[in-house]
Parts: C-alpha cells; sequence; structure tokens
C-alpha cells in the first residue's frame, strides 16, 4: 500500500462540520469553536500484541490480552475508548484526528477496513475524523485517536470531586468483558450527558481497568474512602459464565475484570435518590455504595461483615 493513495482514499470520506474550516489534505486542521465553552482533550493508544491480537495476525506475545479480533473490531474499539474517556468527563466527543502505523506490507484493503470501521463508529456518536497521519514501519499496528470534546456550557466532571456521604452509581453491568463486550461496548456518552446535564456529579470515571482500580483511581484523586455493598454490585451474565471457566466468582469478574466501558460516578445520596426514582436512561443504573472519610475500600457482606479490598484490575505492563 502506498500512503498517498490511502490518504486520497480518506479525503473522500472527509466530513466536514461547520466548525471545520480546513479538514484532511493541509499541513494541520483549522477549527473555529465558541469561545465562552470548555473543551476536554484525550488521546488513547491501541497497540497490537499489548490492546488487541489479530485473527490470523502474529502472536508476538506469550500472554493474550485479549481474544482475537478483526480488524474491523480494532478500528470500532480505538474509536469507542476515546469517547468514553470524553464520557467520563461529562462532555460530548466531536472532532478527532487518528494515527496509525501499519506494519510493512499492509495490504490497502485491511487499511481501508480499519478506517472505515473507525469512521462508522464515530459517525455514530457525531464524531468527525478531521486529521491525522500515517506512516508503515517494522512494528505492529498502532492506533493513537486524539479526540475533543465539547463540555456544551456543563462543567467537566473529574475523578477529584467525590466527597464523604456520596453515594456511588455505575451504569450497567460488569465483568466478563472477554467474552466479547470488550469489543461491542457503547460508550456511554449520551448518558453521560444527560447526567451531567440534570444532576450535580461531583466525581465520574470510565471503567477501563476495573470497577476497584477505576474506583481506587476516584478514591485516591479526591482523598477519601468507600464502601460498596458487595449484594448490589451488578455482575454481568458474561461474568457468571466466565466463572464457571475460571473458577473464580462472578463477583471477583465484575471487580477486577476491566474493559467495561460503563461509567462509575459520585453525587449527593438524594441526588441518587431522585434519579434512581425514574431512571430515564436506557440502561440500567445500579447505587453500588457509598463514599466514606476513612480511607481505603470496603467490600461489606450481605451479613453485614466488612472486609478490605486492594484495588486490582487489569493494567498493561
Ligand atoms: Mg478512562
Amino acid at each position: 500500500m502506498r500512503e498517498r493513495d490511502y490518504i486520497r482514499y480518506l479525503r473522500g470520506f472527509q466530513n466536514k462540520p461547520k466548525e471545520v474550516l480546513v479538514g484532511i489534505g493541509d499541513d494541520a486542521a483549522v477549527i473555529k469553536l465558541p469561545r465562552k465553552d470548555l473543551y476536554v482533550l484525550t488521546t488513547d493508544m491501541l497497540l497490537e500484541g499489548t490492546h488487541f491480537c489479530l485473527k490470523g495476525g502474529r502472536d508476538t506475545l506469550q500472554r493474550a490480552p485479549t481474544s482475537k479480533c478483526t480488524i474491523a473490531d480494532v478500528g470500532r474499539k480505538a474509536m469507542a475508548c476515546n469517547i468514553s474517556d470524553v464520557a467520563a468527563m461529562g462532555c460530548r466527543a466531536t472532532l478527532a484526528l487518528v494515527a496509525i502505523s501499519f506494519p510493512v506490507f499492509t495490504k490497502m484493503g485491511l487499511a481501508r477496513r480499519l478506517f472505515q470501521s473507525m469512521r462508522q463508529t464515530a459517525l455514530e456518536y457525531g464524531v468527525s475524523i478531521i486529521g491525522g497521519d500515517t506512516i508503515s514501519g517494522k512494528g505492529p499496528l498502532c492506533i493513537c485517536i486524539t479526540l475533543l470534546g465539547r463540555a456544551e456550557g456543563l462543567r467537566p466532571v473529574t475523578r477529584s470531586g467525590a466527597r464523604p456521604g456520596d453515594a456511588i452509581l455505575v451504569t450497567g453491568s460488569l465483568g466478563g468483558s472477554i467474552l466479547g463486550s470488550h469489543l461491542s461496548f457503547q460508550p456511554r456518552m449520551r448518558e453521560a450527558l444527560y447526567l451531567n446535564k440534570n444532576y450535580n456529579l461531583h466525581s465520574m470515571i470510565d471503567i477501563s481497568d476495573g470497577l476497584s482500580l477505576d474506583l481506587g483511581h476516584i478514591l485516591e484523586e479526591s482523598n477519601v474512602g468507600a464502601l460498596l455493598l458487595e449484594g448490589d454490585i451488578p455482575v454481568s451474565r458474561d461474568a457468571r459464565r466466565l466463572s464457571r471457566k475460571t473458577g473464580l466468582s462472578p463477583l471477583h469478574h465484575a471487580l477486577t475484570d476491566g474493559e467495561d466501558y460503563e461509567l462509575l460516578f459520585t453525587l449527593d445520596p438524594r441526588e441518587a435518590e431522585r434519579f434512581l426514582k425514574k431512571n430515564p436512561l436506557r440502561v440500567p443504573v445500579t447505587l453500588i455504595g457509598y463514599i466514606r472519610r476513612e480511607k481505603g475500600l470496603f467490600l461489606q457482606s450481605a451479613d453485614g461483615k466488612l472486609s478490605k479490598i486492594r484495588p486490582q484490575g487489569y493494567e498493561h505492563r
């Protein structure tokens, strides 16, 4: 594949919203944004062998991080992970730059399928790809997406605002993502925008590393602790299915698997009650515990027993 041909191909699919004055094809994109708003910027990298293994591809790692996937899966996931990060700030994803390093001898067909799946996912969420870079080299396939998000007059929600007494809520159900949802998940952008618009969220994160580890990030940044109610954690059907294979409990999978890309957030318990009374979102939302002044993460079992849990989950090495 010749890069020149690929870029010509990409230009044909450019969709240029009105805030983009110059898109793909120049040295840099030019954008014009409303001055009064706030913007969030995020970048996320996916590396073959570390974050995904392609079907029929070389398996250079001793330990496959996830099940094997197609190039379309990879494109979708690369875009969706970034959108999920913008969602976790309570903002709307808008413009993307895509940088790709292809292994030498990559065929045009594969490169096109990768782009089409990124573009399709972007379109579903109202994101426009307005530039980037492609190279080829001796390394594995590497995709790096930089995404701009808009706060739309709202306050971006950080990890550092959790307060003692806050209710801890989570969307969807957790665990067992390796059985498929780590590729097919829906970034919770609409949900995050709705929540940020209608409720005073104190802190929020998307679950990429696992419930206990990502909650740990909130606790650390907010300088607080938490108590989780064991019986209330929404354990997914896949967590149960996986537990039959691994011998670990479904709860363990829900706490540590990661790549759920659900929203984990905290707010005043009265606000939480108001929301839970009539959750208008299309996804279930569950109250799973409370923020405490006392440091550390504790799990309370049905009989009231407390055990300390060490934040753990999937960390890329
Ligand atoms: Mg994140």
